[in-house]
Order: structure tokens, then C-alpha cells, then sequence
């Protein structure tokens, strides 16, 4: 803090003035805030746990042992680098036995896998896969499949004809061929340029990024019957047989122009193109565990040509990497035992159900909302399902072995095990209570379909929530950082999800001109900050997240005041709860960048600065009165000109 400033002239110095003169962002960071320093501590203690389990050499079975012995197989260079490219060689033999359209279509069907981020447009697998339930059946899960195939990120990267462009496909090109070549394939140069412009065709067939991540053009249900009709070229038989999912009855295809195009691909280009493609990516999707000439090629494009890195990270930070993303519950079960007791759970869960209960009671007084669309929403709210700190049940890996030397092996029996553990849920009921971050990562995530929230241990930690601290500063801090994404399934975003994630938008035109124009007066409350003589906030730009901000500090406000349950708090350090409250807010917001990372930010992000995001407090009445704001003050803002739409 700065006790020097006055709160009501500059609240956010009056909060961080003495953080934010003692920090400097590290080295490599234009930022430096609260997320980074969590992110950095906790990133600590999942390294010492994953090393500590690596040492401990656990009773086999146990996740201590796959855990170790995960990450010190990935981290055994030397075995690997003994092994050359062996491992590859029963899946290298399979590709090289595919003769025809039928068996070509086969393989591609055991590539199917599932890991693949539901969001990630493109993957080094012809399609993605994500088990979820429908966007108008909440009931199942449904197997959804997703455009991929492409080994840069972008469409735009294959199309766009600018000089840029272009460099950077010669440099894809020079890569694949050097991984041809490590792979002992002959001739790789030509090779290249063949595997290349398929993926441009790949490219041509995927749909552009607004259209790709559009949810109302992904709904497109496929029964198992349209795609001999809808895309011929594949054997779908084959294809969906060897992905084991020959019984599913509908596929819900994201873009589907991608399932066409990349179908018709299989008919017109020659099968030894299509095998050159399979062999690249085979070797480059296993590059992190093959030998170092491998690896070191896999950096040099993704790592430095595509990603602007110097240097290769430390084997240990990949080998942590890759084991949280092979045992993610594992590495969260030693996490939540060393770190997030079930009386954190437990003290989040009653945080959880104040805000709820602040939230009911703010959309029955809504102004801007009409009677029909606050029943839908306050239904929408009793329907939520919020997940604290780690799941109630985790993910059984008693049919994941791990094999200590072993690294090739691990990861394709990681995938194997996800592989089956996605299709299994085929067969079960959509469940909301499914867990959707890993506990040990700072974060939080709102899944529209099903209507669920989930906020994990990582991020449940001092400054946000600390289980054994003062309720007022977990209430203004994190709090109000849960009421803030909750608010996100009722505004403009949540509007196109009804009670149980099924598409469809819940609110009238009326409702969303009322609630335009109540925002209003919050862009231009957002305009009018101007760190630089030429350059000012957007107050259009960012109006969204500074709704949330709003909606995140009432609600807290209000669930804190019910936590009390009509007793006062009490006074610590010479803060009453209610300064502590409205303090923790304004800490929660703290952040060093340097103007270049300023300027970037207020350009560019939907979220304004912190100093900004903090300064929500002036439309809030408990504010004024707990610190005891005058007219005279610089933040004062007339009771007229305060918000609230939330
Ligand atoms: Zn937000």
C-alpha cells in the first residue's frame, strides 16, 4: 500500500503504491501482475512435487509412481537418444502397408484422437475430435469433429499471398524436409514441397477463423449415413470402424466444408503424397521424446520461426509440461494434497453459494431485464453447476501404465488411455459436473455447453482466496473474481446458451437495447481514462469485461454482507472489512508493464488496464462509505453518473 495517497484520489496507488514501486516485471515479461506471480509459484511447486515423485520411486500402480516415473523417462535423453527413431517403426510399417483409398482411410481413422483442445481450430491429425454433449441435446454426449490436419496454426499462413506469407512456407517446407530427411526418407525436398501444398488444399478447405469459430455454423449434425453422400473420397466405413466409433449414430461437424474438402483429398491426390504427410506428422507429433536432432528441428521452426523463442526451454520444464498434460488429474491429486486441503474446497464452496444467493436477488430487481427473461435467468442460475478447487471425483488411470524408461511408450499409451476414456463417455449421460481445468493450473473456464463454471486450486490462492484468511479480502478479492465469470452466463455471452448449454439466445430485443443503453454511460465513464496525451481508453472496446468487473464487485459486495449474517466484522490491522474488502478488490488488480506493453494492452485487449479495472469502485455506494470519499476527491463520482447494470 501507499498510506500517503488519498483512497478516494487514486485508490489503485492508495492499494499497490508501494508493490508497484518495489516491482519490475521480469526479465523477458512486458508484464507483471498477480496471474504471472501465481503462475510462477505454482508452477514451483508442481515441479517440486512431479521431481519429489520421481525420486521417491512409489509402490508401482500408484499415481506417485506414473507421475515419476512419466517425467523421468521424458527426462532419460539418453535412452531416447539410444533408441533413435525405433519407436516409430511399427507405426512407420503401417504406413507404409496402406495401398489404397480404403486402407489409407483406416489409418487415418486410428489418428483420430482427442487431444486436441475443442477450441484449437487446427491439429497435426486431419480432424479433431471433442466428446461433449450437443448444442441442442444436453442429455448425451456427442462426438464432435473439428477441422485440423495443418501443421502451422493459420489458415492464413497457407493463403495469404503477402511476401510474409510466403517466407514463412519456404521455411515450413525447409522443416518438413529436414524432419524427412532425419526420418531416413529419400529425396525429401521434393517430398516437402508435395506434403506442403497438399496442406495448402487442406488449407483452401477449412473454414476462415470468423466462420470457424462461429458456434451457430458449427451446429451440424451428421448422421453416420451423410458422409458417403456429403463427402465422398474417404472409405467412411473404414474410417470411422478403425476410430472406433462405428456404432455412433450422429456426428455434430464443425466446418464442414473441411469434412468435404479434405474427403475429396483422399481421391485426388496420389496415396504416396498422402503417406509422405502421414510420415512427417507421425515424427513431428512425437518429436518432444525422440532424439535430440529431431527435437532440436522441432524447435528451431515452432519454437523460433514461428514462436520468436531463442532458446529451447530446460528439458525438466518440458518433461513437467508433458506430464501434467499426460496425468493431469494425477499431478492434480498431489496437488490438492500438498496444497488445497478439502476445508479450502470447502470454504470456496460457501463462497460460492453467497454469490449465488447475491446473484438471485440482483436479477429479481434487474431494471433492464423484462419478467419473462429474469425467469429464464434466475432458472439458468439454479441450473449452474460451479466446481472449486478440484474435481469430486477423479479420473481412475488404474488402465494408464507408465513404464519407467520408457517415454515413447508412455505418451502413446497417454493418448490411448484418453482416446478410451472420451469414447467411452459416448455411452454415458452428459455429465456437467465433468471437470474441465486441471487443478494445479492458475485458472478458471466457463463452459457454455453444459452451463458450467470451474475455478481450480491453482488460482484459488492468496492474493485471490486463502481458506485460512480474512473473509473480507477473499470476498473483494477473489470473490468478486468468480462473480465476475459467472456474470459472463447471463450478459451477451451467456445469452446464447439457455439453463442446460443448449443454443439458443434467452433474452428479448428489448432486454438487449435496455441493456446497451444502460451500458452507456460505462463507455464513456471508460473513455474518459487517458494515461497518454494520445491515447485513451476505449470504452466501447472493453465495455464487456468492465460490465463483468462491475457485476463481479456488486455481487461480492453483497455475498460478502450475507457471509456476516448481521454480525460486524472485525477490524484488523486498522481496516474495518469493509476497507479490506474494497482494498483486496483494488490489489487483485496489480500490474508493472512498461508503455510499450501499456499501449499494446489498451489497443488491442478487451480488458482495460488494471489501474482502470480497479477503479470500478467509483460507481460502487459501500465504497464512498467506507473510506470516506468527499465531492472533493478526484475519483468522486456523482450518485447520478454511478453504473450498475448488474
Ligand atoms: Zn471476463
Amino acid at each position: 500500500m501507499d498510506r500517503s495517497v488519498k483512497p478516494g484520489d487514486d485508490f489503485y496507488r492508495f492499494a499497490n503504491g508501494a508493490w508497484l514501486r518495489a516491482t519490475t516485471p521480469p526479465a523477458g515479461q512486458p508484464n507483471f501482475g498477480t496471474s504471472a506471480m501465481l503462475i510462477a509459484k505454482t508452477g514451483e511447486r508442481v515441479r517440486t512435487l512431479i521431481q519429489a515423485a520421481a525420486t521417491t520411486h512409489a509402490e508401482p500402480g500408484t499415481i506417485e509412481q506414473k507421475v515419476g516415473d512419466y517425467y523421468s523417462s521424458f527426462m532419460d535423453e539418453a535412452a531416447i537418444e539410444k533408441k533413435g527413431l525405433a519407436p516409430l517403426a511399427g507405426e512407420l510399417d503401417k504406413i507404409s502397408a496402406i495401398s489404397n483409398k480404403a486402407s489409407l482411410s483406416a489409418y487415418l481413422g486410428t489418428t483420430l484422437n482427442t487431444e486436441v483442445d475443442g477450441l484449437t481450430a487446427n491439429a497435426d491429425h486431419i480432424f479433431g475430435v471433442w466428446v461433449n454433449q450437443g448444442f441442442t441435446d444436453s442429455q448425451h454426449y456427442v462426438f464432435h469433429l473439428l477441422q485440423g490436419g495443418l501443421g502451422m496454426p493459420d489458415r492464413d499462413q497457407y493463403l495469404d499471398s503477402s511476401p510474409k506469407m510466403a517466407t514463412l512456407r519456404q521455411q515450413y517446407q525447409s522443416h518438413i524436409a529436414a524432419i524427412l530427411k532425419l526420418g531416413g526418407v529419400a529425396d525429401s525436398d521434393t517430398r516437402a514441397a508435395r506434403i506442403l501444398s497438399l496442406e495448402v488444399r487442406i488449407a483452401q478447405s477449412h473454414a476462415p477463423d470468423a466462420d470457424a469459430a462461429d458456434v451457430f455454423k458449427q451446429n451440424n449434425p451428421w448422421k453416420c449415413g451423410d458422409f458417403n453422400l456429403r463427402a465422398p473420397g474417404m472409405d467412411w466405413d473404414a474410417f470411422f470402424q478403425s476410430a472406433g466409433v462405428a456404432d455412433q449414430p450422429e456426428f455434430i461437424i464443425w466446418q464442414p466444408s473441411a469434412v468435404t474438402g479434405v474427403s475429396a483429398l483422399i481421391n485426388s491426390e496420389s496415396i504416396d503424397v498422402w503417406k509422405d504427410y502421414l510420415r512427417f506428422h507421425l515424427i513431428e507429433h512425437y518429436a518432444s521424446i525422440l532424439p535430440k536432432a529431431v527435437s532440436s528441428e522441432d524447435f528451431f521452426f515452432y519454437g523460433t520461426t514461428l514462436g520468436g523463442g531463442h532458446s529451447a526451454p530446460d528439458r525438466a520444464s518440458s518433461a513437467i509440461a508433458a506430464t501434467n498434460a499426460a496425468l493431469p488429474q494425477a499431478v492434480g491429486q498431489l496437488y490438492m494434497r500438498a496444497f488445497f486441503p478439502p476445508e479450502a474446497k470447502a470454504r470456496a464452496q460457501a463462497m460460492v453459494s453467497d454469490l449465488i444467493a447475491a446473484y438471485r436477488v440482483r436479477i429479481a430487481n434487474l431494471a433492464w431485464m423484462s419478467p419473462e427473461t429474469k425467469k429464464k435467468a434466475l432458472a439458468k442460475l439454479d441450473a449452474l453447476t460451479i466446481g472449486v478447487g478440484y474435481p469430486d471425483k477423479w479420473i481412475d488411470y488404474s488402465a494408464f501404465e507408465v513404464i519407467r524408461g520408457d517415454a515413447f511408450g508412455n505418451m502413446r499409451r497417454a493418448e490411448a488411455f484418453n482416446r478410451s476414456l472420451n469414447l467411452a463417455k459416448l455411452k454415458q449421460r452428459a455429465d456437467p459436473n465433468e471437470w474441465r481445468i486441471d487443478p494445479q493450473t492458475v485458472g478458471a473456464v466457463i463452459v457454455f455447453t453444459p452451463n458450467s463454471e470451474f475455478f481450480s486450486a491453482g488460482i484459488l490462492q492468496p492474493p485471490y482466496f486463502d481458506y485460512q484468511g480474512d473473509t473480507a479480502s477473499n470476498y473483494g478479492s477473489g470473490g468478486a473474481g468468480m462473480a465476475h465469470e459467472i456474470s459472463h452466463s447471463f450478459d451477451e455471452l451467456g445469452n446464447i446458451y439457455d439453463a442446460q448449454g443448449r443454443l439458443g439466445k434467452w433474452w428479448t430485443a428489448d432486454d438487449l437495447a435496455n441493456y446497451h443503453a444502460a451500458a452507456a454511460k460505462l463507455v464513456a465513464q471508460f473513455d474518459g481514462y487517458c494515461p497518454f496525451s494520445d491515447l485513451c481508453v476505449n470504452g466501447k472496446q472493453v465495455v464487456g469485461e468492465n460490465i463483468a468487473d462491475l457485476a463481479g464487485l456488486l455481487v461480492a459486495h453483497d455475498a460478502y454482507v450475507l457471509s456476516l449474517k448481521g454480525k460486524a466484522d472485525a477490524v484488523i490491522g486498522g481496516l474495518t472489512g469493509e476497507q479490506r474488502f474494497f482494498l483486496a478488490f483494488a490489489q487483485r488488480w496489480r500490474k508493472v508493464q512498461g508503455e510499450p506493453a501499456l499501449r499494446r494492452q489498451i489497443q488491442t485487449d478487451n480488458h482495460p488496464p488494471g489501474e482502470y479495472r480497479s477503479d470500478t469502485v467509483r460507481n460502487v455506494e459501500s465504497w464512498y462509505k467506507a473510506y470516506e470519499i468527499a465531492p472533493s476527491d478526484k475519483l468522486y463520482l456523482k450518485p447520478e453518473n454511478r453504473v450498475a447494470i448488474w
